[in-house]
């Protein structure tokens, strides 16, 4: 068990590119951090670093309290699973899973019966003897996983171990890893670019966005209070709706303005929800997610109200999307499924201001 720090990590390569830049990061011990962000953003690299088949460029890595910049990557007490897990085609289930501890010369006994209870833990008891040919992808990645579980690490590390998997299995996949990780209570780095897996693994989520840290903290966090438009727009689906505004401080109360062409949206907030560096005049923008628009009936005073014409929606069966034209804006709104205007329709919309975000940009 270990917890990690990143301290002022940064990854500079031979090129000059800088993939990752100045993080900073305290993993608990025992805690699921997943890296999220865009293809580029610096996961893989800081990944690597941490197992130690990158080298740093400056700043520290510690896991437990031991400081590992210069320590082999062998001797670093950590298993990494891949999206391509190389699993030795002619050796059986057995011996794949077993293969790093013979090479660690564990006597066959316990190698056995660690590989049994790790078999026992991903149901591969009765695959035990075939070999990786025979097996489905789903089955081929449980092996992998159990590669790594057989080994009792520190630290666990994963890069997008589900990508080569179909919908299904990266759902029924998803659910076995965060089981095991509980079971087993190992410190867990894990790298993906998809949002919704993120959200759903991990304890704290670590987004970054050209290896630069946008916000780190548990998944609930990010999204009820994300520290930017990068944040609010990466993490949930559909989008958050973003609205140019303009501030309007007007004594104790702040309105946002959004110009609309023939009519203006005026936002009433909650000074709270305004950051103290948007100043009167400043351009913002306004962040509403999708869920939180509402189709007006009669309304709530509290609420800011716009009219808009449907120009294309989607019918999903729990609910319904719709595309709301207001002047040159296309919101997205997620309203009940039993909602029954039609494109083309003009209908009156609203959404509570304390469920607006406002990013200075
Ligand atoms: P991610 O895993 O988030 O998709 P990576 O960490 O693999 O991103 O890469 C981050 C950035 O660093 C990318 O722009 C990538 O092209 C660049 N990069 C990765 N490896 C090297 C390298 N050896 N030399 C130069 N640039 C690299
Ligand atoms: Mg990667």
């Amino acid at each position: 068990m270990a917890s990690i720090s990143l301290n002022n990590l940064t990854k500079t390569f031979a090129d000059g590119f800088t993939a990752v830049d100045n993080l900073n990061l305290d993993i608990k011990d025992g805690e699921f951090v997943v890296f999220v962000g865009p293809s580029g953003c610096g996961k893989t690299t800081t990944l690597r670093m941490i197992a130690g088949l990158e080298s740093v460029s400056s700043g520290s890595i510690t896991i437990g309290d031991r400081e590992v910049n210069k320590v082999a990557p062998k001797d670093r007490d950590i298993a990494m699973v891949f999206q391509n897990y190389a699993l030795y085609p002619h050796l059986s289930v057995e011996d794949n899973m077993g293969f790093a501890l013979r090479m660690s010369k564990m006597p066959k006994d316990e190698r056995t019966e660690r590989v049994l209870e790790a078999a026992k833990m991903l149901g591969l008891e009765d695959i035990l003897n075939k070999k990786p040919g025979q097996l489905s992808g789903g089955q081929r990645q449980r092996v992998a996983l159990g590669r790594a579980v057989v080994r009792k690490p520190a630290v666990f590390l994963f890069d997008e171990p589900l990508s080569n998997l179909d919908p299904d299995r990266r759902a029924s996949t998803r659910a076995e890893i965060r089981r095991i990780q509980r079971e087993l209570g190992t410190t867990t780095v894990y790298v993906t670019h998809d949002h919704e897996e993120a959200m759903a693994l991990g304890d704290q989520i670590v987004l970054l966005d050209e290896g630069v840290l946008q916000q780190a903290g548990p998944p609930g966090e990010l999204f009820d209070q994300p520290a930017n438009k990068f944040v609010g727009t990466f993490l949930g689906a559909p989008k958050m709706n973003i609205l140019p505004a303009m501030i309007d401080r007007r004594g104790d109360r702040v309105i946002a303005q959004v110009d609309c062409g023939d009519s203006q949206l005026e936002i009433l907030l909650d000074d709270s929800r305004v950051p103290a560096s948007a100043d009167h005049g400043d351009q913002v923008s306004i962040g509403i997610r999708p869920h939180c628009i509402v189709i007006n009936e009669g309304g709530t005073e509290s609420h800011a109200s716009f009219q808009g014409r449907v120009s294309d929606l989607e019918r999903l069966g729990f609910a319904v999307d719709l595309h709301i034209q207001v002047g040159p804006h296309t919101l997205l709104a997620r309203v009940n499924g039993d909602c029954d205007l039609a494109v083309g329709d003009e209908a009156t919309f609203s959404f509570d201001p304390n469920m607006a975000h406002v990013f200075v940009d």
